[in-house]
């Protein structure tokens, strides 16, 4: 998507402070952090959001999932960590393509919203 601002970062025309990346998805630090560690997970095809994960495209979000063990230990988030998805306009999600917030590095606050 030409102006979608994951795809760019993902093509590499804007610029991310990369985690982890192979053929299929990329994590990349939050421009504006909320926790002391947090990193955006994203798949490398277009998604608008979690109400268009679909049969055809469930195998990034599965991927996701399998590779965030190895992404948080290399955040050492070992004692824990929360993974947060904002989907459409009462979810706030600002940036339409699918992403996946992990947040850690400290307690969290007990309270979801
Ligand atoms: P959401 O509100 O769930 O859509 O989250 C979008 C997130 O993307 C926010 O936490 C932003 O701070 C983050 N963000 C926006 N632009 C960039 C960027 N260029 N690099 C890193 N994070 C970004």
């Amino acid at each position: 998507m030409s102006d979608c601002i994951f795809c760019k970062i993902i093509d590499g025309s804007i610029p991310s402070n990369k985690v982890y990346e192979d053929e299929k998805i990329l994590a990349f630090y939050d421009l504006e952090p909320q926790a002391p560690v947090h990193v955006l997970v994203v798949p490398k095809q277009h998604i608008c959001c979690a109400n268009a994960i679909d049969e055809s495209n469930v195998d990034y979000v599965a991927h996701i999932f399998t590779k965030i063990p190895e992404i948080t230990k290399k955040l050492n988030l070992e004692n824990g960590y929360r993974i947060v998805n904002n989907c459409g306009d009462d979810g706030c999600q600002s940036v339409k393509h699918l992403h996946f917030h992990i947040l850690g590095g400290k307690k969290l606050d007990s309270q979801m919203c």
